[in-house]
């Protein structure tokens, strides 16, 4: 029997702002410019005597965030020096935010969040042989720090965390947040102990994270290792490690022996801000004028009565998830649009992949989705015209299941010549049936819908059916 370990992990978050220009000048704010250095200036460069001036759109995309997780917005704000020297921070500081953040507290994805505030991102060094280079495109773009509680129990509830977080920031359009370029970084403070009472001091940090599954992977990585430390007796150190998506592992970067000494104190260049003095910045406009959170389309998606699984992909996919709102807004017949979601997440994507081409519009797809709905169209006619319109045609529905018969037969006179021709055709069959097989029926069905070319209503076809076997 093994013995019982306790984690502890928390997450710190980076994101990159989607703003037009730089946190404090006004440089495009173009982090992976092609050619190095073409969009800089006196601020970002740090040239003796140039002044910062706070990006407005920014402290407005931070709070966007802090009034969708449910934060605290704090009347008062500043910004901070963070002091520290790197090649990649020209100025030798930070601009941080340290005891006064824009935003205190929240929740996501069952994970509390300690805190969110704005700072700046470095320049990025490229290291060859013989030189190192800098870029300084990156340099001060608006850089979103939000660090969680060590509540997040493993693996699992991480990755959870960050894709949730990711989904998030797409949804407010404050960051592009994808992992692979480094718009969104994700570091994990981590550690692990024997007694549930005593969490570990020393934990160790993991960077150089550059996707969920790595997030992932790293955590459980890093459990393995600080257990296998504890059951050795090796005694631990607080550290910064590396992740290594190639090996697996991680590896130590720097030790931390002592609690680094950055010297905050508040940027005597910037003024203090009082939010409720900034009208653009009233959180209570900026609540008003969120778009619907990633939470709340999943209720309203489930309210319809969706399957889960199909929820979570309209909720995720960007374009299926505006065509399927786009539709909602055309009509709201609930069991139209079940229909639709099920097409949308399944049929289209499928066809797309099979053979290529084009996801009709939303009004053709309406127009499809209600004829299936009353019955116009059997699965079989919806699919077909479904198949053409992916091909892109731009012909209504109704014309296209016109030219090609497929418009569901419901008249019961018509269906009813064809059931009997059916059943006088198949008498081995109908033998079967009287001496009780009922699954038989379902070959008379089969037989019917082909004998109507799949335009009859087969839940028809059963009705009748049962009446002319009964005699
Ligand atoms: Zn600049
Ligand atoms: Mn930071």
């Amino acid at each position: 029997m093994s013995k019982q370990y306790y984690t502890t992990i928390g997450l710190e978050v980076h994101a990159e702002l989607k703003t037009a220009s730089k946190m404090w000048c006004g440089c495009k704010n173009d982090p992976d410019a092609k050619e190095p250095n073409s969009h800089i200036c006196p601020v970002c460069t740090a040239q003796p005597g140039s002044l910062p001036v706070a990006n407005k759109e920014a402290v407005k995309k931070v709070i966007q965030v802090g009034v969708a997780i449910g934060g605290t917005i704090p009347d008062f704000t500043e910004f901070d020096r963070k002091n520290y020297f790197y090649p990649d921070i020209p100025k030798g500081y930070q601009i941080s935010q340290y005891k006064y953040p824009l935003v205190s507290g929240g929740e996501l994805a069952g994970v509390k969040i300690t805190r969110v505030h704005l700072e700046e991102d470095t320049a990025k060094s490229s290291h060859g042989t013989g030189a190192s280079l800098v870029d300084f495109n990156r340099a001060g773009v608006p850089l979103m720090e939000l660090v969680t509680e060590p509540v997040v129990k493993d693996a699992k509830m991480a990755g959870a965390f960050a894709r949730e977080l990711q989904l998030l920031l797409r949804t407010l359009k404050v960051s592009d947040a994808n992992m692979e370029q480094g718009q969104m970084r994700v570091e994990v403070n981590i550690s692990v102990s024997e007694d549930p009472n005593k969490p570990q001091s020393k934990y160790v940090e993991v960077k150089n994270i550059a996707s969920f599954k790595a997030v992932e992977k790293a955590i459980e990585y890093e459990i393995e290792r600080q257990i296998k430390m504890i059951e050795d007796g090796t005694p631990f150190v607080k550290e910064t490690r590396g992740w290594d998506d190639a090996t697996g592992t991680t590896f130590s970067q720097r030790k931390k022996e002592t609690a680094e000494e950055y010297r905050y104190f508040p940027d005597p260049d910037l003024p203090k801000l009082y939010i409720s003095k900034i009208p653009e910045l009233n959180t209570d406009l900026i609540r008003s004028e969120l778009p619907e959170l990633p939470w709340q389309k999943r209720a309203r998606l489930k309210a319809l009565g969706l399957k889960e699984e199909t929820v979570e992909f309209l909720v995720q996919d960007e374009t299926y998830g505006s065509l399927f709102d786009t539709i909602t807004g055309i009509s709201n017949k609930k069991a139209m649009l079940v229909t639709a979601a099920n097409y949308l997440t399944v049929d289209i994507p499928g066809l797309l992949q099979k053979s290529g081409g084009v996801i009709p519009s939303a009004e053709l797809l309406t127009e499809l989705f209600i004829m299936t709905d009353e019955g116009v169209l059997s699965s079989r006619g919806t699919k077909d015209i479904l198949a053409m319109l992916v091909e892109g045609t731009q012909e209504s529905p109704k014309v296209l299941a016109e030219k090609h018969g497929l418009i569901q037969k419901n008249d019961p006179e018509a269906l009813r010549a064809i059931v009997r021709e059916i059943v006088s055709a198949n008498p081995k069959q109908v033998l079967e049936w009287k001496s009780g097989k009922e699954s038989i029926l379902m070959f008379f069905v089969g037989q019917c819908m082909k004998a109507s070319k799949g335009s009859g209503n087969p839940g028809l076809f059963q009705e009748l059916l049962k009446e002319e076997l009964l005699k």
